[in-house]
């Protein structure tokens, strides 16, 4: 990206440009929109139609159940996204993708801007994805009807990424996902709901203690819930003292319980 404090552009593509409407209108990114951080353009391909009904699917060569986009409508409606948003990157929606993750939500804020293509029926006619698309996205392994969706996922997770469309600066820095981590449990008022007490640490005013059972509690919820993304991260010191802790209470337990049992166990073996 050649100036990242330009606005991102992200230029959608569908025969549906209605159902991004309330979408625009609402919170962080309706805020991004008027504080020019990003720029949405949905742009119906219905309207690239070339024929005299403004067909933009036909049925499949071969035979079989459904319909097809068709790839003139589609290419025209990309040349002139390009032509709006050059620098952006074009991205096919489809459910045979990579699959959008944080990180890749993380690389796309750098970027000058997207250009989401949604499908609809069967799909796109192939010959699309042969010299007009940078990279097919997917949000995950289930098939939608059409790519709108995914799209404002996309756009969605991606706005707030970038500097400045967040209320406090650093929010999305501690955000699940960051650096292999899940959030921490968060708590507001009252102090007491249904019998159940918000933490006494957090009423402290004591910010490293805060900050330490935070960190405490960011790991055990990784540990519990997405032990995979613990494997994938870097400790520094104070995580591995947190870690070496919990090791050495383990250790006291089975200690505990190899008295009462014919078991010698060990954290340690
Ligand atoms: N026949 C296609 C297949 O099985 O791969 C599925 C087509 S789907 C019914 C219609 C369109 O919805 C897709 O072309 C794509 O644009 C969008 N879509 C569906 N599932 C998606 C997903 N998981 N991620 C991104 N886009 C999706």
């Amino acid at each position: 990206m050649s100036d990242k404090s330009s606005l991102m552009d992200f230029t959608v593509l569908t025969i549906f440009p209605g159902i991004f409407n309330s979408f625009l209108e609402y919170g962080i990114i309706r805020r991004a929109i008027l504080n020019k951080k990003i720029n949405v353009l949905p742009l119906n391909i219905r309207e690239f139609a070339t024929d005299k009904h403004s067909a933009t699917d036909d049925r499949p060569y071969g035979g079989g159940p459904g319909m097809v986009m068709k790839p003139e409508p589609l290419s025209l409606a990309i040349k002139k996204a390009k032509e709006i948003a050059p620098l952006s990157k074009t991205i096919l929606l489809t459910p045979q993708g990579k699959t959008f993750n944080q990180d890749l939500a993380r690389s796309f804020s750098n970027l000058d801007g997207l250009i989401l293509i949604c499908s609809r029926y069967e799909g796109p006619d192939e010959r699309i994805c042969y010299n007009y698309i940078d990279e097919e996205i997917s949000i995950g392994d289930y098939v939608l009807t059409g790519g709108e969706i995914a799209a404002m996922i996309i756009i969605d997770a991606v706005t707030r990424l970038i500097p400045g469309t967040l209320g406090a600066e650093d929010s999305a820095e501690k955000d699940s996902f960051t650096n292999n981590l899940l959030d921490h449990a968060n708590y507001t008022r009252p102090r007491s709901f249904e019998g159940e007490e918000v933490p006494e640490v957090l009423l402290s005013g004591n910010h490293l203690n805060i900050f330490k059972w935070r960190l405490e509690d960011s790991l055990i919820r990784t540990f519990l819930k997405r032990p995979d993304l613990l494997e994938q991260r870097l400790y520094n010191r104070e995580e591995v003292e947190i870690l070496k802790k919990w090791c050495k209470e383990l250790d006291r337990i089975i200690q505990t319980q190899s008295i009462h049992s014919s078991f010698t166990l060990s954290c340690n073996k």
